[in-house]
This record gives C-alpha cells, structure tokens and sequence, in this order.
C-alpha cells in the first residue's frame, strides 16, 4: 500500500510541486459540485499539463491502487466529477490543458485539448467565421473533455445533435496508462470499430479524454428568435410539428419553459418576458445561410394564432432583444438553484406521450409530496425536458425520485437525456436499466478498467469496483 507522502512526492515528481493540490483550502473548488449538494473528499488534486503527464499519473495511481476522478470545469448536473469521502480518490483536473491545437475553416475541424473551456473554442472557431454548435448555458465553464465524457446536448440539439455528433476523433488516456491515439479529422472512417464512440457520454469511467477533434459548422447569416406563450402543451406540441414543416432543417431550438420558471426567473435574475399569459412558452430559433427564414417563421406564427395555438408573442427586432429572449432561458437553471434545494430530472420521453408522463409524475406526486413546486423546462424538440421537483424538508425525496422515473419508464423513456448518471442517478439506473444495459455496461467496463481504477462508483455501482484507501 502506498503511504500518502509517497503518492504525493511521486505526483509532485510528474507535474511539479505547485500543481498537486493538498490543502482543504486549495482542494475545496474541485470537492463540490455546481448545485452545492455533493462534497467530497479528495486524497489531493493534481494537475497535468500534458498528456504525457496525463499517462504517468494513470499509472502512477493503477500501480498503487488508488482511483481517479477525471474532472474538467465542474458543472456537471450528476456530481460524476465530485470523488467519494473516502478521501482515497485522486482528482484529476484537466484545467491545464487548454491548447487550441489547430483549427481549419475549410476542412471545418477543431483540434483541441480536453481541458480547454467550451465558450473559448467557440470563441475560435468564429474568429474563422465558423461555429461550433454546442451551446450550453454553463459554456463559460464547461471544457470539451467535460462535454465528451457527458455527451452534452444544449440548445441546438435539434438542428447539429449531440456532442457526439460532431465529435470525429478522440485522444484517450486508457486505464492501463497507454494513450489511443484517434485525432482523425474525418468524416468517413469505417476501419475497424469507432471506438471512440465509447468514451463519449462514459463520464470518465472507461478513459480520460486529454484531446478532441470536433466538427464545425458554417456560421448562419440570417436567424429568427421569438417568445411565445402558448395555450396549451398539446398546442406547443402541434406548433412544433408545423415548425419542423415550415422552418425545415433551420429549426435549431424549440425550447419550453414554464410558467414557473419565468416566475423563477423573474425573481432571482430579474429578468421579465417581454409578454405574459399561459402556464407555457416556446423559445423558437431559425438560422440558416440563406434568406427567406423571417418570412416562414412569421407565417408559422400566422397559422399558429389561427389555430389558436399561440396566445401571445414577439418576434426579436435585433440582435441585442434575441440575446435578452435567450437570457430567460438560460437564467433557469442558475434561478432554481438560487431559490433553494431542488431534485432535478432530466428526462426524455416522446412527443406522444409526453402529456400522459406529466399527467401521470404530477398525480402521484400531489401524493406523495404536497406542496412542492415544479420548474420543467428544456429542449422540447427533443422531447428532453428538465422535470425538477421544488421539494420541501419533511418530503421523502426518495420516492419523488422514483415518481418521477417510474413516470418516465411507463411511457417510454430515458431517465437521463443528457446530464448522465454520475452519482445521482446511479441507484435509479440500477433499478430501472434492461438487464442486457448492465451486463454490456459491466463488460465494458471490465474490458477497458478492470481494477475499477477509474471514477469508481459513477455509472456503475460500487460493488462492481474496487478502491483501496491510502
Ligand atoms: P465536469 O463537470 O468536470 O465533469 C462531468 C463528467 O465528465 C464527470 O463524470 C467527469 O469525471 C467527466 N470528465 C470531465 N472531463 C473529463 C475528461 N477529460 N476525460 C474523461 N472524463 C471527464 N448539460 C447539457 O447536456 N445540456 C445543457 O443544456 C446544460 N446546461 C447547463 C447549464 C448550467 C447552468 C449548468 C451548470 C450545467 C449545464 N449542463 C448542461 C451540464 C454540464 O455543463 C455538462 O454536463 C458539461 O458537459 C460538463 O462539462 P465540465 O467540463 O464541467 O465537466
């Protein structure tokens, strides 16, 4: 067993002194996640500039039986970058690794370290005049490896996909400490198995993403954003069928927000929608290259009143009012957390059956926990909703968890659409996943890290794995 001042001095050895984090003061940043309600405890945390370094403190750590949390700009929704209170995990954060390694407007690619933060790439990639398309409100923090290893959704889904979508090559740190290489920038490649598909979305659990290559887009010229309130779910739902018709493939957000999220909204950033009425509103974007797009969307908005789907709108006039529309949507998140304790559910169910999951969730929650309040929001499009429950202290949050859940496997659904499992989800995964997603989850997971050395008990659970305390 290695004794703590030995895996320090080995550390400290591979990255430098000043970049082996030990004090509670120092480690405090990496040991919470964003929401507040996870803490840990880590044994340090270390910080590599390189990929070299990246592979030494891998072995390092395999050889001496302690397990690794991968972490990039902690604002992960499941707590999968917060290590357990052992205080027997080493964190690994990538915030050194910022390299824009190269960017090419014509072949539409960016090479990019893993640590580098989303908003800064993209930041890059228009400095070219082209776009990367994952858009998340947390992009100011968030960084690429982050984004890889959760498979990020965002706001424009529904016209680019997910991270996974527009990622073409990885650079992964295995768990033994070798490094694959699979920076292509291709958008053909059938040889062999796409193995990097398997690190997207594995939350640091098979391997550790230290370089991406990602895929551009060009920059639309034209774009179109409106507010709406609409009269009712099913109403938004029809709106958006109609939208896909007359908007096309320039449809790249069709986002619900609720009442009670502007309310939210309202109150804690003090931002106002520009209109009001009705328990729901449709944040709609078009953008394209070619022109043409504010035409269909106001004919949209035209049968949209006529069918007596659309109560209220405004349509934005500029640049400057699309970015305060956008605002709303985007203080959402931040103004639940402000507001106090909330269990978040980031589900997707289909468009057919969405009403039936919100009748159901909402009936058994009046239940099971009176009084609490509900925020949902999200990416309607892609029928992802963010289903958050305001809870009080007296209601059991347990069972509004497996409400909630059970809700959504009644009709269909994924109990994660976008944020993962990390450690929240874990225990639900477990008792709602196929048994055929375990056994290929586990036998991945074997195959790739069979000592469990990396991010133990995300995913999958601690009994699966093995950590040993130093
Ligand atoms: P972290 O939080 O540091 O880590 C997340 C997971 O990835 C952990 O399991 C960690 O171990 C692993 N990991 C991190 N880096 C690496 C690496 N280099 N190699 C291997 N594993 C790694 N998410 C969405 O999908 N859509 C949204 O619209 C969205 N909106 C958000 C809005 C707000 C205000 C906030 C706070 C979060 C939002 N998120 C959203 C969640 C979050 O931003 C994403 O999950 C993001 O991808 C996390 O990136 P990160 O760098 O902060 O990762």
């Amino acid at each position: 067993m290695t004794s703590r001042t030995d895996l320090l001095s080995a550390l400290s050895g591979i990255v430098g002194e000043r970049y082996v984090l030990t004090t509670a003061e120092d480690t405090a940043p990496y040991a919470t996640d964003w929401k507040r309600s996870t803490t840990g405890v880590p044994a340090c945390v270390v910080r590599p500039a390189s990929t070299a370094e990246v592979a030494a403190i891998v072995r390092l750590c395999g050889d001496s039986g302690i397990s690794i949390v991968p972490q990039g700009g902690n604002t992960g929704l499941a707590a999968g970058a917060i290590p357990d209170t052992t205080g027997g995990q080493v964190v690994l954060s990538l915030n050194r690794m910022q390299t824009v390694r190269s960017l090419d407007p014509i072949g539409m690619t960016v090479e990019v370290e893993a640590g580098a933060i989303l908003q800064t790439v993209r930041e890059k990639a228009a400095s070219v005049d082209r776009m990367l398309p994952i858009a998340i409100a947390a992009e100011g923090s968030a960084t690429v490896g982050g984004v890889i290893a959760t498979n990020a959704g965002g706001l424009n889904v529904l016209r680019y996909g997910m991270t996974r979508d527009l990622t073409l090559g990885l650079e992964v740190v295995l768990a033994d400490g070798s490094v694959s290489n699979g920076l292509r920038h291709l958008r053909k490649d059938n040889a062999g198995y796409d193995w990097k598909q398997w690190f997207i979305g594995s939350e640091g659990t098979l391997g550790i993403v230290t370089a991406a290559v990602l895929r551009l887009v060009s920059v639309p010229r034209h774009s179109v954003t409106a507010l709406l309130s609409v009269s009712s779910l099913e109403a938004a739902i029809s709106l958006f069928g109609h939208a896909q018709q007359e908007i096309g493939e320039a449809l790249s957000a069709f986002e619900l927000i609720s009442a009670n999220s502007l309310d939210l909204v309202s109150r804690h950033a003090h931002l106002k929608p520009p209109i009001t009425a009705g328990d729901w509103f449709i944040l709609l974007e078009g953008a394209s290259s070619l022109s043409g797009l504010r035409d269909a969307a106001e004919g949209l908005l035209e049968s949209g009143f006529e069918n007596g789907w659309i109560i209220d709108g405004v349509v934005a006039e500029s640049e400057a009012q699309a970015r305060q529309l956008w605002a709303l949507r985007e203080h959402v998140t931040e103004a639940e957390a402000r507001d106090g304790p909330s269990l978040k559910h980031d589900i997707s169910v289909s468009l057919t059956h969405l009403r039936e999951f919100l009748d159901d969730a909402e009936a058994a929650l009046v239940d099971a926990a009176p009084g609490a309040g509900l925020n949902i929001f999200g990416h309607l499009g892609d029928g992802n909703l963010h289903y958050n429950v305001l809870f009080r202290p007296d209601h059991d949050q347990k069972a509004i968890n497996r409400i909630v859940h059970d809700a959504v496997i009644k009709h269909g659904g994924s109990i994660s659409a976008e944020h993962g499992l990390g450690q929240y989800r874990v225990d639900e995964w477990l008792r709602l996943a196929p048994e055929s997603d375990l056994r290929l989850a586990s036998t991945l997971k074997t195959a790739l890290d069979p000592s469990g050395l990396l991010n133990p008990g995300k995913i999958l659970p601690f009994s699966l794995l093995h950590t040993k305390a130093i």
